[in-house]
């Protein structure tokens, strides 16, 4: 059992730093034509010098193909939920023009980027976010359709943007929820009057036909975890598809141990009590195991990467606020895309830059083994 006191406290030890290394100079033999892609369309790079990798498609050294990349739009986050942060430190990191994140996302969608998830931070304080997805929705995979467009979001400004970004061609989203008491709620978020506006803004988002509305939810043993059997009702109650997520060491402070994760085993065996989950057979590349109850109605997602890891179908690479690309959430360096581009990098070289990063993605994370090293920046300044 961990004491809500343990949660809540708040470290002495500094956050431990890695420099981000510098990108490789960009020399003759990556410079190409300067070449800027048509409104809407993704970049078709063309070919100069042996280095240049052009079109090809993203694909890391040990041969998984890169498709969904997630792009974090802002640091800040008006939520301070106790197991993600101190509680005293803000934005850490700068946020870029709107117009860079949508230059990087058409870079990557030209070398195969099929899936867009926006985060943050808190994705929707960012001004400019319907105009981002507008014009994300006008892009095009390499196959020439739309790119799959998703959002995460703490859910508290959803009711007032879920029309407008459904307009500007948002077709689903993703709140994260990890109560749903509003006592509980606001003990996890340290913010009183959350939980009201985020039912409004997940409820309004259904009912507009943002489809599917996912919740998330972390579970944390002995804080929130007598929450399964609530949420596998509310799942039903809601229509919505409720997705528990295993506790990473991926927090501000050090609250992390083996023994606070709630396992995808235990979730299973503990909503037995409710009504038995039963599995929904899934492709190898969801990272979520899903299930429905034995009448067939709710759906529920698992997501494992501490006692089922997934790191041998990963596919992901993220684009943090402040423009670096990190290719496994357990990093230890940043790769500073953003730098290309404030040296006036053309697409062709940040495509190659992006090339030679991802090139370089962890085979797996490391929790829970001996010399586990702490990432070198916590999940809100990743986006996840
Ligand atoms: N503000 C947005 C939100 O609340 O969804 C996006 C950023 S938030 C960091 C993204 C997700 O990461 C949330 O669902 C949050 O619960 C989850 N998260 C934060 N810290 C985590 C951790 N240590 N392990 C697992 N998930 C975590």
């Amino acid at each position: 059992m961990v004491p809500e006191a343990v949660l809540l406290q708040t470290m002495a030890e500094p956050r431990v730093r890695v420099e981000t290394p510098l990108p490789p100079m960009l020399g003759k033999e990556t410079s190409c034509l300067r070449r800027i892609s048509p409104p809407g369309m993704p970049f078709f790079p063309c070919h100069i010098g042996n280095r240049f990798r052009g079109m090809e498609r993203l694909t890391d050294k040990f041969g998984r193909p890169i498709t969904d990349l997630r792009i974090a739009i802002t640091d800040r986050c008006n939520y301070k939920c106790v197991y993600c942060r101190t509680g005293n430190d803000g934005a850490q990191y700068a946020d870029l023009p709107i117009a860079d994140y949508l230059r990087i996302a058409r870079v990557f969608a030209g070398l195969g980027i099929e899936k867009v998830r926006i985060t943050g931070g808190e994705p929707l304080l960012r001004k400019g976010v319907v105009g981002f997805v507008e014009e994300l929705a006008a892009l095009r995979t390499l196959d020439g359709r739309p790119l799959d467009l998703a959002i995460t979001t703490n859910g508290h400004l959803l009711a007032e943007l879920a029309q407008p970004l459904k307009d500007a061609g948002l077709r689903r989203v993703t709140v994260s929820m990890d109560a749903v008491e509003p006592e509980r709620f606001a003990r996890i978020t340290r913010v009183s009057d959350g939980f009201e506006a985020v039912l409004t803004g997940i409820r309004y988002a259904r009912k507009i036909g943002l489809d599917p509305v996912k919740v998330n939810c972390v579970l944390l043993r002995g804080f929130n975890d007598d929450q399964i059997i609530e949420f596998g009702k509310f799942a039903r109650d809601e229509d919505v598809v409720v997705r528990f997520i295993e506790f990473m060491p991926l927090e501000e402070d050090r609250v992390w141990s083996p023994e606070i994760v709630v396992t995808l085993a235990e979730v299973v065996e503990r909503m037995r009590a409710f009504r038995p989950l039963v599995e929904i057979p899934h492709t190898h590349s969801e990272t979520a195991r899903r299930y429905t109850f034995d009448d067939g109605v709710g759906e529920i997602g698992i997501i494992a990467p501490v006692s089922q890891p997934f790191c041998g179908h990963c596919s992901r690479v993220r684009v943090t606020s402040d423009g670096k690309i990190r290719t496994c959430l357990f990093s230890l360096f940043d790769h500073d895309l953003h730098a290309v581009m404030r040296r006036g990098g053309s697409d062709e070289d940040m495509a190659d830059y992006i090339h030679s990063v991802v090139e370089q993605k962890e085979a797996r994370h490391h929790i829970g083994e001996a010399g586990f090293e702490k990432p070198s920046r916590s999940m809100v300044h990743i986006g996840g």
